[in-house]
């Protein structure tokens, strides 16, 4: 039996001081090394000969010695080591800096392979700092070689030595991790053959087989784990069922328009959940202004009538305040009582409201992260929505689903994110897809600008308000430091003020100014009394201003696809034709191909796609914030082919084995509690 729990320090040619350095790379068992994965490979495997030599290569060459190495002091702090050598085909100068310890390692006449970088100077071939062995061995050379991550005071020599020493000490016996008839299925490496592979490829060929087959691995094991979580759920825990009687289509006909098919479709995927026992956990996500509140609202007015509460969170007290309206004015002719929850209320009538919501007077609660805090407690609290799912953590949303006896969950965001990935972040909920935005919308015209032309979006600007529209001037986040970020607002607000837009009414909003000074901005800019409104991103997320026309954003090269998609769905929320100007600086192609598809469509799902292919699935989802789980060696953009692949086969498992209990995927579940076990967090 293998014991791959292992400490470090008792696999040969390690000890004591070396397992330190090894503990400062997160290597502590034999598990650790053998899963230490390399970042890339150096061909050393193909000798040249000296004759085929190409400047600025790295390359193999197998020579002898005609001189032995000579020193020379190039100043105090630098010493220079020489040697010739030669092949059949010509010669070479080899140099190494400060590397005294060298000067008796090689031997006059003798063979040796040296790998390293080529320069040519006319006829003249030079290699600098090429490491060497024996012509005869193949540990560094020889052979296709493994590079490693962070090292610190460990070489690439003495990390590959351990590894390799770790590798062998399997002896081949490393346990399969996944089941045989997959791997017959799929033509996958096995568990011995990968490990080795991903390490010391006989190939390239074979990398990407054992690669293929270590990504395979750890994807399933993580699908796996979110499917037997969201199993957990269903089994244990029998929710609310309710009221069939209670019909959405009663309110929907009185609404003062006609919903989406897409809204339809999506309501009566609630509606189902709703009236089975289990309870909801349904993800809903629809682009910017595609109609998720009217959504929000049918399925609380569901609850009411079924003689639950509902409460609706939303990440800020600007958005909570325009649901309050929203719903007050649809709701409150229906006899339903809706109130308003926020962190800035007197404490008198806070309690008032909490005396309330705990005698079931208040049928909906609309609120902040107020909500959450522990006075808050509802009489019998059934259906919990999350507004803007992003800006809340995983936790958060439990708490305040822990305020009632399981009751529904839905949560709704407005990031579009590619299907297969949203599987993965929200894999413990049900998705339900708005894909269709609510008719006559005019498309949101967009141009990306340079500095040239800021007079002409400046008359641009001037014209818009004339005709009496309002605009938005974002700025970026120029660092995390908000104190900063409020004075290049302010600094913009001051110029724009008293020169370019001294006739009009513009005002400032930050992150650092207080709650109660941005509602009474904001209320300002909704009433009209103020033309241009510059802020950082804080008005991103929901604020529903329909007269207001066009949006600037400023720098707009600093922020990424998605982002620049939530900014401008700001705009386009009335009859008017808007406008989003981005302006931005710098020629970078990426910067290029950003603005070109953000101009050419409003579609955010095509935009969230192209995001991620732009940006990598790192930074798209920071994914810590996320709750994502880090992977050792899938990446979820270039491997999106295999994930597709594992999500099918998982489900397949899974509906057949909810457990994992039968025999044949015995390994599975192991595999499932050693990866995940601790790393995923519901
Ligand atoms: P989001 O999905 O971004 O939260 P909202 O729910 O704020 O979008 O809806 C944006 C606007 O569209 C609101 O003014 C809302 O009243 C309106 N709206 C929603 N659904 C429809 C519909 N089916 N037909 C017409 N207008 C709609
Ligand atoms: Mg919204």
């Amino acid at each position: 039996m293998i014991e791959l729990n292992k400490d470090i320090k008792y696999i040969k040619g390690v000890g004591p001081a070396r397992a330190e350095l090894l503990n400062k790379v997160g290597i502590y068992t034999l598990e650790d090394a053998i899963t230490y994965f390399p970042r890339g490979h150096e061909d050393r495997g193909n000798v040249k000969s000296i004759a085929e030599l190409v400047d600025g290569e790295e390359a193999l060459i197998s020579a002898y010695a005609v001189t032995r190495i000579n020193e020379f002091k190039a100043n105090a702090r630098l010493t220079l080591c020489k040697l010739t050598v030669r092949d059949e085909t010509g010669s070479c100068q080899i140099t190494w800096y400060n590397q005294k310890y060298l000067k008796n390692s090689i031997k006059l006449n003798q063979r040796y392979k040296f790998y390293g970088k080529v320069s040519k100077k006319g006829s003249r071939v030079e290699m600098q700092s090429p490491v060497f062995e024996d012509a005869d061995s193949t540990k560094n050379t020889g052979r296709i070689v493994p590079i490693y991550p962070l090292t610190y005071s460990l070489t690439q020599n003495t990390i590959r030595n351990v590894i390799e020493s770790a590798i062998n000490s399997l002896n081949g016996e490393l346990p399969e991790t996944l089941p045989q008839y997959l791997i017959d299925r799929y033509h996958l490496l096995g568990n011995n053959e990968a490990i080795r592979q991903i390490h010391f490829p006989d190939s390239f060929e074979m990398f990407n087989k054992a690669r293929t087959r270590l990504v395979f691995e750890e994807l399933l094991a993580m699908q796996l784990a979110l499917l037997s979580l969201k199993n957990k759920y269903e089994i244990n825990k029998p929710g609310i069922q309710f009221d069939k009687n209670a019909k959405m289509s009663d309110i929907i006909d009185k609404l003062p328009f006609k919903l989406t098919n897409a809204q339809l479709r999506v309501l009566e995927e609630i509606d189902r959940d709703m009236e089975k026992s289990k309870p909801m956990n349904r993800l809903l996500q629809g682009d910017v202004g595609s109609g998720k509140t009217i959504v929000a609202l049918i399925s609380a007015y569901k609850a009411v009538k079924s003689g639950y509460q509902a409460t609706i969170m939303a990440p800020t007290a600007i958005l909570a305040t325009q649901h309050m309206e929203t719903f007050t004015q649809i709701l409150q002719d229906m006899g339903i009582k809706c109130e308003l929850l926020v962190s800035g209320i007197t404490k008198k009538r806070k309690n008032e409201i909490l005396e309330k919501l705990a005698s079931g007077e208040i049928d909906i609660l609309i609120g902040t992260h107020a909500i959450l805090e522990e006075n808050v407690v509802f009489k019998n609290l059934g259906l919990v929505i999350t507004d803007e799912q992003h800006r809340f953590g995983v936790r958060q949303r439990s708490v305040i689903a822990e305020k009632g006896n399981n009751p529904d969950v839905l949560v709704m965001t407005a990031t579009p994110i590619p299907r297969t990935l949203a599987l993965i972040l929200y894999g413990d909920l049900d998705i339900s897809i708005i894909d269709e935005l609510p008719p006559n919308r005019k498309k949101i015209e967009t141009y990306a600008v340079g500095k040239q032309m800021e007079a002409r979006v400046n008359a641009f600007i001037a014209k818009n308000i004339d005709e009496g529209r309002q605009c938005y001037i974002v700025c970026p986040l120029v660092e995390e430091n908000e104190e900063i970020n409020a004075k290049s607002v302010m600094e913009l607000a001051d110029e724009y003020k008293n020169k370019i837009f001294s006739k009009y009414k513009v005002e400032y909003l930050h992150g650092k100014m207080k709650a109660k000074e941005k509602d009474e901005i904001m209320e300002k800019f909704k009433n009209g009394e103020i033309d241009i409104l510059i802020s950082t991103t804080v008005i991103e997320v929901g604020v529903n201003v329909p007269n207001a026309s066009v949006m600037v954003i400023q720098n707009a090269e600093r922020f990424g696809l998605a982002q620049l998609h939530q900014l401008r769905g700001r705009v386009g929320r009335g009859e008017y034709q808007s406008y989003c100007i981005l302006k931005y600086q710098g020629n970078s192609e990426i910067v290029k191909e950003r603005m070109k598809v953000i101009s050419s469509t409003n579609d955010g799902f095509v935009i969230s796609e192209k995001d991620l292919e732009l940006r990598g699935s790192g930074e798209f989802f920071g994914t810590k914030q996320h709750g994502i789980p880090e992977f050792k060696i899938a990446n979820l953009f270039e491997d999106i082919g295999i994930l597709k692949t594992v999500q099918s086969i998982a489900l397949e498992i899974i509906n057949k084995d909810k457990t994992l209990e039968h025999e044949e995927n015995r390994e599975l579940k192991r595999m499932v509690e050693n990866k995940f076990k601790n790393r995923i967090e519901i």
